[in-house]
């Protein structure tokens, strides 16, 4: 989806009324009545139908005509517009430029300061994919299903803010976060290539071990990343340092899963590392020991939780994400067949992501190995 830059400096004080007053309505409806947008709005009538309609045809809401009522319904670009003119006025953000990075469950942009600083908003998609095991299995939306996309990506971007923000806090290798509106979050720009593109290291061993090393720091602070992998390890284009991203799913140690969690965590750099770089070692983190060896003073999980996020809505969000990963194949994000064939996932049975791959894999080669590797907005996997 497109964000429209220019639209954030010339949209009316009253179309900003309308646009307000239809978020605040769709709280309670799926379809906002026409007549409760005037009402919250305090404008005339006639005015509103107007604005409205200019609303409309920029895509920041849509019209519904359903059985009982007409109405409107907020847009991603109406939430996206809200969340960034937040920004604006708190002068954390001024101008968007390129988006860099888009997925089942974000957008990534790059934006800038009035001092013309880079940084990097994610915007949050959840319930962009209507995920079959949820439609099935899961009833916690209960009656606010009319506007989960925006309760669950709202939560998945407050989550993941205050956890970046502890961990930050902390010393962990993570982006420093800037600022947090609705779904989205503003922060640090890092010159990096995912690890995902990176073909070649220098020293396998170090960067795997500096990995593990950072899953163990995490677990002894109570934290397991929940989605360790290849796309969301960073590797610094100046130092070759990793940094972590993308914490929405992260979970306390005490939590019942946490050692499937944390082995899991484990396993995805273990196989990548011998995917990618035929390194294997006989050396990778234990859960229990970790736990018991655990010399950390502090608790992360206890002082995120601490933060204000109510008990349910935590377990909606890591239900809805855990069952979108299940939806989309466990780990997605497979790398190259072993030349023996010997892996055990059942990569194969998602046929459509293997030609997502195949495409990946002729544009790496293309663009030349290791330090050569463009960065490039390719369809994220995870
Ligand atoms: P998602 O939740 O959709 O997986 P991520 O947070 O993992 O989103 O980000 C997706 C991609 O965007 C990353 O793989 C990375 O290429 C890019 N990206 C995200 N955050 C940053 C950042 N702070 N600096 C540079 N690139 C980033
Ligand atoms: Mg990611």
């Amino acid at each position: 989806m497109k964000l429209d830059a220019t639209d954030l400096r010339y949209i009316t004080s009253d179309e900003f009324r309308v646009l307000t007053a239809c978020e605040m309505g769709s709280k309670n409806h799926e379809v906002v009545p026409l007549s409760l947008i005037t009402q919250i709005s305090g404008l005339r009538n006639g005015g509103v139908n107007k604005l409205i309609g200019s609303l409309a045809k920029r895509n920041l809401v849509s019209r519904v005509q359903n059985a009982k009522y007409d109405g409107y319904r907020l847009t991603y670009g109406g939430y996206d517009y809200l969340a960034m003119r937040a920004m604006s006025k708190r002068d954390t953000m001024t101008s968007v430029g390129n988006q860099i990075g888009v997925g089942k469950e974000s957008d990534i942009y790059i934006v800038s300061n009035q001092e013309g600083d880079e940084m990097v908003l994610k915007l949050h998609r959840l319930g962009r994919v209507s995920f079959r095991t949820i439609k099935q299995n899961r009833d916690y939306l209960g009656k606010r299903k009319s506007a989960s996309w925006m309760y669950m990506s709202r939560l998945a971007a407050q989550k993941e803010y205050a956890f970046m923000k502890i961990l930050h806090e902390h010393g962990f290798p993570v982006p420093t976060p800037i600022d947090q509106v609705r779904h989205t979050i503003l922060m640090e720009f890092i010159d990096a290539y995912p690890l995902r593109q990176v073909s070649e290291v220098e020293n396998p061993g170090k960067l795997y071990s500096s990995l593990m090393d950072i899953i163990v720091r995490f677990a002894q602070a109570g934290l397991i990343h929940g989605d360790y992998n290849e796309f969301n390890i960073l590797i610094r284009r100046d130092t070759g340092e990793p940094i972590v991203i993308d914490f929405p799913q992260m979970v306390s140690t005490s939590h019942a899963n946490a050692e499937w969690y944390f082995n899991r965590d484990v396993e995805c750099i273990r196989r990548f590392f011998r995917r990618r770089f035929r390194y294997e070692s006989a050396f990778y983190p234990k859960f229990k020991r970790t736990m018991s060896d655990g010399k950390s003073d502090f608790k992360l999980d206890i002082a995120v939780e601490a933060s204000g996020f109510a008990k349910k809505d935590l377990k909606a969000l890591e239900e809805y994400l855990e069952a979108a990963r299940e939806e989309e194949g466990e780990e997605g994000s497979s790398d190259e067949e072993d030349s023996d064939g010997s892996e055990e996932e059942g990569d194969a049975e998602e046929d459509e992501e293997i030609v997502e791959e195949e495409v990946i894999e002729e544009s790496e080669e293309e663009a030349g190995s290791g330090d050569d590797t463009e960065k490039e907005g390719e369809p994220r996997q995870q």
